[in-house]
């Protein structure tokens, strides 16, 4: 069946217009994107039908809002094929989601002298955290080397491993060079000795069908803007047994059981990590995106994307004087390069003016841009809505830039 692509571009309005008298290329999809009309309307229909705070409230609002939000986790549980909705933490974002186990799960079983492994590829928000963390516990954090293309050196991660790991964070997908991590790879050997693994799939989910039995990871965690829902809203799963263990990661109402003067017990899972009001109208537009992704199919975007991404590197590999940076052999539709010498900033703001929106610098992944030694990178990630027409209007305003500063 041919990819519905006129279908799917109607859906979403943010592409149907002008920028600097030319029709908009939106080329800046990993940072996030853009939003079908049914998310939109998903968040008018919350707004002017049923806004009220769920969970307490007897009345009938509250009760059909309450049942949006808790159909919505179970929706997410089995868009990643989870076990049970209950392992499905509602948080503001991949961030969030990071944060909250870096912190929780380090409370509980990071000590001095520990270990924790990151790799080379990740973002700041599964960088930092742990960072810290380590810092404060007098742990130490270790980074999976990647080699000149992008990939995992996979024999120095087995040599990393040690009987201190305490936990392994690596992201699924590279947001500054679209590899695509041999997660279950990482899983499958750090399982042999009991050491939990953390997921950050912010770059995965709108790409690729993401099955968390089938991966086994114990924590995957992502964020609904990067996949057609709004900003603010993300998830975070974790396995029922270890998120047991560990303890509240923010205290306030919903968190709670019981309240005393003297002390207070804890909520069931998951309400136990989801302290204060939720982003009610963010869960009803992450429903609504989860719908479009399925309605579109997982696997037919993750090939039209395939294709765009072929093309693109045909194409842009052509011109003389680019040069791509990631050249791992499983990618997302991603691609990072730069034109010559000229730097990644002075290129993007010409190719903006040419009405493509893209974007350049160091993506939030510093210590990555540190080890392939570049100043930073342009980067065009691509989503189903975009075209082959646009990866030519992409290559025609490289060449110009190419022309402008020869
Ligand atoms: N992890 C990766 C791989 C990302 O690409 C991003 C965002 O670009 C994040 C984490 C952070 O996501 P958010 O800002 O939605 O929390």
């Amino acid at each position: 069946m041919a990819f519905p692509i006129d279908k799917i571009r109607k859906e979403f309005p943010v592409l149907h217009q002008m920028v600097y008298n030319r029709p908009l290329v939106y080329f800046d999809n990993a940072a996030t994107t853009q939003k079908p009309q049914a998310v939109i309307d998903a968040i008018i229909n919350y707004y002017s039908r049923d806004n009220c705070n769920i969970h307490r409230g007897v009345h009938f609002l509250s009760q059909r809002a309450t049942e949006e939000f808790e159909n919505t986790r179970k929706a997410v549980s089995s868009f990643i094929n989870a076990p049970s909705s209950h392992e499905i933490i509602f948080t503001k974002g991949t961030t969030e989601s990071i944060n909250l186990v870096a912190s929780s799960f380090g409370k509980r079983f990071i000590s001095k002298g520990d270990e924790v492994i990151i790799s080379g590829l990740e973002h700041h928000s599964n960088f930092v955290p742990w960072q810290i963390l380590c810092n404060e516990k007098e742990a130490t954090l270790k980074f999976i080397p990647v080699t000149p293309e992008g990939e995992l050196d996979m024999d120095s991660f087995r040599k990393l491993v040690s009987k201190k790991t305490r936990i392994i964070a690596i992201t699924h997908v590279s947001n500054v060079l679209g590899t695509i991590l041999p997660v279950e790879e990482v899983i499958r050997y750090a399982h042999q000795f009991n050491i939990p693994v953390l997921v950050d799939g912010a770059q995965a989910v709108s790409h690729m069908a993401v099955d968390v039995q089938k991966l086994d990871c114990d924590f995957y965690c992502f964020s609904g803007h990067k996949m057609y829902a709004p900003m603010g809203i993300g998830v975070l799963y974790g396995k029922e047994k270890l998120l047991e263990e560990m303890p509240p990661y923010q205290l306030g109402g919903e968190m709670i059981k019981e309240v005393f003067f003297d002390h207070t017990t804890y909520n069931d899972l998951p309400y136990k990590f989801e302290a204060g009001t939720p982003n009610v109208e963010g869960v009803y537009g992450l429903k609504a995106a989860m719908n479009f992704i399925r309605e579109t199919g997982i696997d037919n975007i993750y090939a039209w994307e395939e294709e765009l991404l072929r093309y693109a590197t045909w194409k842009l590999g052509d011109i003389e004087g680019v040069r791509l940076i990631g050249t791992a052999r499983k990618k997302t539709s991603l691609i990072s390069f730069l034109i010559g010498n000229i730097h990644p900033y002075d290129a993007g703001v010409i190719i903006d003016k040419m009405g493509i929106a893209v974007r350049t610098g160091h993506h939030c992944a510093m210590p990555l841009i540190e080890l392939l030694k570049v100043p930073g990178t342009i980067r065009a990630s691509f989503a189903l809505y975009n075209t082959f027409e646009e990866i030519d209007r992409l290559a025609e305003a490289v060449i110009q830039v190419k022309q402008m500063f020869a």
